[in-house]
């Protein structure tokens, strides 16, 4: 027997499933999985990071000066109150890290992005789910559960898988009704989908127990590079900092990141189309038997009558080379979380649900 132990709580975390890129023997596929911009990144961004690839010989900045400076301007922010971090994950993980340790208590929600309850156990906390009122946050519950242990609080708004979002108002009764000591964090990674919607950066302007955390994987289509921030009192910029590691994000990461942040009518163009093609699945769905909630994402969370009609909707879809996300882990059993793709993209997946529920009501 081995003398080298993890850490307690490491071995609780199950290994992350990411949303599958490939079926086997089928070609021709589409990824529907990840909830990625089916339109890629800004051609900006694009040339940024081939110009800043001839420069990989050199550590990147350790300030991420230039592009806090960037994401300052376009969203009214001061950048001192500014992170950057590989991806908003990493973002979570120094929250955790720096708020929460063993015997401290991380609540979420029962739908909740999978990272929060990862993040805490590594960082040796006891992660606490709390229930949501069909499919949306409930504030009434996460004040109840919290305890004189409750370190941090993370909701998603809009949140991933449900897609549903809660109001400005929700948000500042929760902060608001949070035990003294309780930070709040809104991951925002869906913000940009939702327009005029500041993610809670003004609420967090006048309190001190709000963070919100933002990326650039999703609208800014640059989940490849790893870049993701934070926002909030100069105080917890302060303490994430010290546990950040100086060259954390690479060059061509926050080359492309500072070109994708500065090209507005490119996110504008992205926001439209997903708008419009989910406003067009949405419906091609209801017809076909599939209920949903309204989604404030890129996706859509569709829900079948039952556990096995979803899987046997997902095997079906994957033989037609469509590949979208079971949910199961997220306490969806009977659901399927679908990306919205390109024009092409729904129109095969529409054609693929109505050609399995033809079958399913044959058989
Ligand atoms: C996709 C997603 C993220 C983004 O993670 P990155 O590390 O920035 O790629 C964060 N939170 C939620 C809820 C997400 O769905």
């Amino acid at each position: 027997m081995t003398q080298i132990t993890p850490q307690p709580g490491i071995m609780d975390i199950a290994l992350y499933q990411s949303g599958a890129a490939h079926v086997a023997g089928v070609s021709n596929t589409v990824k529907l999985s990840s909830n990625e911009n089916p339109l890629g990144p800004s051609p900006l961004a694009i040339t940024a990071m081939q110009e800043a690839a001839a420069n990989m010989h050199r550590y990147p900045s350790s300030d991420h000066q230039a592009l806090r400076q960037a994401i300052g301007e376009v969203e009214g922010l001061n950048p001192e109150q500014i992170i950057c971090g590989a991806g908003s994950d990493e973002i979570i993980a120094f929250l955790c890290q720096c708020f929460a340790g063993p015997g401290d208590e991380v609540l979420y929600t029962e739908h909740g992005f999978a990272m929060y309850r990862i993040s805490a156990l590594a960082a040796g906390a006891t992660p606490v789910e709390v229930k949501e009122r069909e499919r949306v946050t409930d504030v009434d519950a996460l004040l109840a559960g919290c305890s004189e242990h409750t370190k941090l609080v993370f909701i998603a708004n809009p949140n991933n898988p449900t897609g549903t979002m809660i109001s400005a108002a929700e948000v500042a009764r929760l902060a608001d009704g949070l035990p003294k000591g309780v930070l709040l964090v809104l991951d925002g990674a869906y913000a940009e989908y939702v327009e005029g919607f500041d993610a809670g950066a003004d609420l967090i302007a006048t309190r001190d127990n709000i963070f919100m955390t933002r990326t650039f994987s999703k609208i800014y289509g640059l989940g490849g590079a790893r870049v993701g921030w934070g926002y909030g009192p100069a105080a917890i910029i302060d303490v994430l900092n010290r546990v950040r590691g100086p060259f954390n994000v690479s060059t061509t990461a926050l080359a492309g990141a500072e070109a994708a942040v500065r090209d507005r009518a490119y996110i504008d163009h992205c926001r439209n189309e997903n708008a419009k093609w989910r406003s067009w699945l949405a419906a091609a769905l209801a017809e076909l038997g599939v209920a949903s909630d309204t989604s404030c994402t890129n996706f859509i969370l569709a829900r079948f009558a039952s556990q096995t009609e979803a899987e046997a909707c997902d095997t079906y879809l994957q033989t037609q080379g469509l590949i979208v996300r079971r949910v199961g882990g997220y306490n969806l059993p009977a659901a399927l979380r679908i990306t919205i793709g390109d024009e092409a993209a729904c129109h095969r997946l529409i054609k693929a649900i109505s050609e399995f529920k033809t079958q399913q009501g044959a058989a």
